[in-house]
């Protein structure tokens, strides 16, 4: 038997390893080990949500941005970016579109942009919630006070999106100006969690400096931090940063970690990235077959759509929403898929005497499960 099978085995009994089984898994990958994890994610998958996939349409509301990471194209200090924003109006308009296209989240993403205070997104958030009374509002705008988020939560957003981006310091150091601290980042992960939210979290696979110990680091930490979500997709390099001629990530890595991540929380929502998509025409459709359960097209307005490049060659920048949606659906049902017409919130276990819904992937009780906030 294949020297991490035993690992593979426990991970799903007891959705926990140590830090340093983790790296052994990251160490020792195979493809008999990748197998394996796609094989036991899936099922556990399919045990949770069947063959659904859950549909997010994401609005890149703004390439402002006023940090300098130095892996994102639309960085600060990159005079080459072309920056638009789009007004309320504009976000209202792509959102009576994904709904009419069977959309049921909306993800106002962009770059830390000032212009976007409370003021000018309070009032945006509540007609969304007054007009779409169905549909949930995920916010990934970056690193704001708590109080911000606090305003915002209350003006109606339901989720927020802040990858961790690495669970390790120095790693954070290494890929962020000084200005950005890691623990800052952690802090705004946690505050947002007590505020309420679906918190999402995440991290790039194969990004400069990382290694399979840095990998480690974030399995624990999303292993213990429980998030709703968790977006993980490769690292691509984009020509006009400071790591324009890195290396991208791996498909096959990545895949690997949602196998992983599916396995340590299997309610997790994990998308199929764009980046995913962006490094092989089959991207997410892999994904999926790890054991991912969301995707995300693109409800840009097709003029800006070229604007927002995080990364080089990035997929989805010529279409409309409506092609974009129909892309990805025919591209599901072809792999045995269906997409979701559904907000998609992260499926609660229904307890069953002493048992949780989730078994009989588990067999913990209820009294000794380490893992009681997917039970109630
Ligand atoms: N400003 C927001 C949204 C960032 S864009 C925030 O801070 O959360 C969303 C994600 O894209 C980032 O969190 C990062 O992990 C990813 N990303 C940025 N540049 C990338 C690149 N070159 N390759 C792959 N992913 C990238």
């Amino acid at each position: 038997m294949p020297e991490l099978f035993p690992l593979i085995e426990k991970l799903e009994r007891q959705r926990s390893l140590t830090e340093a089984e983790y790296q052994s898994l990251m160490e020792g990958r195979t493809e008999a080990a990748a197998a394996e994890l796609r094989a036991r994610a899936v099922r556990v998958r399919k045990a949770v949500y069947g063959n659904t996939v859950f549909t997010r349409g994401l609005v890149e509301i703004s390439s402002w941005c006023k940090n300098d990471c130095l892996y994102c194209g639309i960085r600060r200090s990159n005079q080459k970016a072309q920056r638009y924003r789009l007004s309320p109006e504009d976000i209202l308009a792509c959102c009576r579109e994904g709904w009419a296209l069977g959309f049921r989240t909306f993800v106002l993403q962009g770059g830390e942009d000032p212009w976007f205070t409370d003021e000018r997104l309070c009032p945006l958030l509540r007609q969304i919630k007054a007009e779409f009374p169905d549909c949930a509002v995920t916010l990934s705008l970056g690193e704001r006070s708590r109080e911000s988020y606090q305003r915002l939560y209350d003006a109606g957003a339901d989720r927020y999106l802040l990858r961790h981006e690495t669970a390790d310091q120095a790693h954070y150091e290494y890929l962020h100006p000084a200005s950005l601290s890691w623990a800052h980042r952690m802090d705004c992960l946690r505050a947002l969690k007590e505020i309420g939210y679906q918190v999402g979290c995440g991290f790039m696979v194969g990004s400069p400096g990382q290694t399979a110990r840095e990998l480690a680091k974030d399995l624990k930490f999303i292993e213990e931090f429980r998030p709703a979500m968790c977006g993980i997709g490769p690292f691509i390099p984009h020509k006009d940063t400071p790591f324009g001629d890195k290396a991208a990530g791996s498909v096959e890595l990545s895949c690997y970690l949602l196998s992983i991540l599916r396995l340590i929380q299997p309610n997790l929502l994990l998308p199929a990235t764009t980046a995913l998509g962006t490094l092989d025409p089959l991207g997410r459709e892999k994904g999926i077959q790890a054991g991912a359960n969301v995707v995300m097209p693109n409800l840009s307005p097709v003029s800006v759509r070229k604007k927002y490049m995080l990364y080089d060659n990035k997929i989805c920048t010529g279409e409309e929403s409506a092609q974009c949606r129909g892309c990805l659906s025919a591209r599901m049902a072809g792999i045995g898929y269906e997409l979701a017409v559904d907000r998609g919130d992260p499926k609660k276990f229904e307890s069953q005497g002493g048992v949780c819904g989730a078994a009989p992937y588990c067999a913990a009780s209820l009294s000794s499960c380490h893992f009681e906030g997917a039970c109630d």
